[in-house]
């Protein structure tokens, strides 16, 4: 089957190189020259595992090309796939969609009048875009057979491939029997699998893709203010997790303390969720809550900091090991190291810092700090360093050379990789994430602890 895809950014090239590798004939299509012509030179311009590999290989056979224009590879596709950014909007957390419609008027120039093209929105669209789009596309070429199709896209940076090659669904959001029948032709190695397929309405499916995330930034706040009461309780945030978790109700996933979520979907879908909950009068109270738990929380990270390094910043020098929102991905959106930073500088700290993917995107989201080139290099002359994304890297740390290198050996610790009495036997004052006291007790438990002591 012939494929265009309609931005080749982390979802639109991630897709189009599954798709390909699934036998599709696949054309990438960017309005960023400067991104395709990289691609076409073999440079994969952002950093995903296992991206460049796939890239190749389907290029190598022909099956995966990128170009600039858009009207030959749209012509000649079954399925248009719509991949551009749908970002906040400045001034009111609605989703941006001058994208998405710029890219629907473009593809409508494009199409064949002569078969049915089925125009599939995989960017993450507040619900009512589909017939929005719809109406532009009958607008544009009336009676031009044309089927506009939701089918939202749930890969995680860092797992994009596994991700999109073993989803754990598929949904689709058309009640158009002959677009149901293309889109299983573009999934069939993945029915091969048994991935299930959930066909919805289209409103339903697009509002599947806002529900999912706004649970899963749910589930990140509820464990990270459970980590808050475990400091105050002396009790352990990871055990509590594990201990919730093994319900089969609740699972394991996504119940790790840290520094509140960031990334490229999570803050910005909320808040979209938000505002369309809003305007149809059936206000989302959990989720408003929950983004207001997180703004708050990524601004406090810095006064944990402060407080592990006696009160007072001024003068001192801050390691940031890792800036990107997670592991092995290059992208800084809405990251938590952004307010983190901001914050240590606000208190008159100097900030040395390494990630290692994420320095030439960082550059472009944090001022004034210092670039390292490895952890070691960071650390050296700080008064504390920070681990603030989990990097494979920074798990084993050599302390010995750390406490050597630092002025002061302390370590806040917000993803939790390290365990208390490791770090504290060589020597460092250690902080982390809701795993036992860290702050004077509350008065109820000092009560009880005085009771029982009596
Ligand atoms: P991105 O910013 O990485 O890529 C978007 C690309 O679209 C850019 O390269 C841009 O130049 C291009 N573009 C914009 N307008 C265009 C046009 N008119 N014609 C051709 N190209 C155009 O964005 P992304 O992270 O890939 O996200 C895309 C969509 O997928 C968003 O709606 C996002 O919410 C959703 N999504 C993202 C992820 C993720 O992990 N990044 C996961 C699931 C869903």
């Amino acid at each position: 089957m012939k494929i265009a895809i309609i931005g080749s950014g982390y979802v639109g090239l991630v897709s189009g190189a599954c798709l390909a590798d699934f036998g599709h004939e696949v054309t990438c299509i960017d309005i960023n020259a400067d991104r395709i012509e990289r691609l076409k030179a073999g440079e994969i311009p952002i950093y995903e595992p296992g991206l460049e590999e796939l890239v190749a290989r389907n290029v190598r056979f022909k099956r995966l090309g990128f170009t600039t224009e858009m009207a030959e590879p749209v012509h000649e596709a079954e399925a248009v796939f719509i991949a551009v950014g749908t970002p906040s909007r400045r001034g009111d957390g609605h989703a941006d969609l001058t994208y998405v419609y710029r890219a629907v008027r473009d593809v409508a120039a494009a199409l064949n009048p002569d078969r049915l093209t089925v125009v599939v929105d995989k960017s993450t669209v507040p619900v009512g875009t589909g017939d929005e789009v719809e109406w532009i596309l009958r607008e544009e070429r009336p009676g031009v057979p044309v089927e506009v199709v939701s089918n939202p896209e749930f890969l995680r940076e860092g797992a994009a491939i596994a991700d999109f090659k073993r989803p754990d669904r598929i949904v689709v959001g058309t009640e158009d029997e002959d677009a149901r029948e293309i889109m299983r032709e573009v999934y069939r190695p993945l029915f091969l699998n048994e991935t299930p397929i959930l066909f919805t309405s289209r409103r339903t499916a697009e509002l599947i893709k806002y529900a999912g995330n706004a649970f899963l930034a749910m589930k990140i706040t509820f464990i990270n203010e459970m980590a808050d009461l475990c400091e105050r309780l002396d009790a352990d945030v990871q055990d509590v997790a594990l201990g919730i978790g093994l319900d089969g109700r609740i699972g394991k996933k996504f119940l790790h303390a840290g520094p509140g979520y960031g990334g490229s979907c999570f803050p910005k879908d909320t808040l979209a969720l938000i505002k369309t909950a809003q305007d149809c009068d059936s206000p989302m109270r959990l989720i408003e809550t929950t983004v207001a738990i997180n703004d708050q929380r990524k601004r406090a990270m810095s006064r944990k900091v402060l407080q592990a390094t006696g009160g007072d910043l001024r003068g001192k020098t801050v390691a940031v090991l890792g800036l990107t929102f997670k592991p092995n991905t290059d992208d800084m959106r809405d990251s938590p190291a952004i307010s983190l930073i901001q914050g240590l500088q606000d208190a008159g700290a100097t900030i040395r810092a390494f990630d290692p993917e994420g320095m030439d995107e960082a550059a472009k989201v944090i001022e004034d700090i210092e670039c390292c080139t490895d952890a070691y290099q960071t650390i050296t002359g700080a008064d504390v360093a920070v681990i603030v994304t989990e990097w494979d890297q920074f798990r084993a740390l050599d302390f010995e050379r750390m406490r050597k290198s630092m002025h002061e050996p302390v370590l806040v610790d917000l993803r939790n990789i390290y365990t208390r009495g490791d770090v504290e036997a060589r020597g460092f004052r250690y902080v982390d994430v809701g795993r036992g006291r860290q702050l004077p007790a509350a008065p109820m438990v000092r009560d009880n602890v005085q009771r029982l002591r009596a």
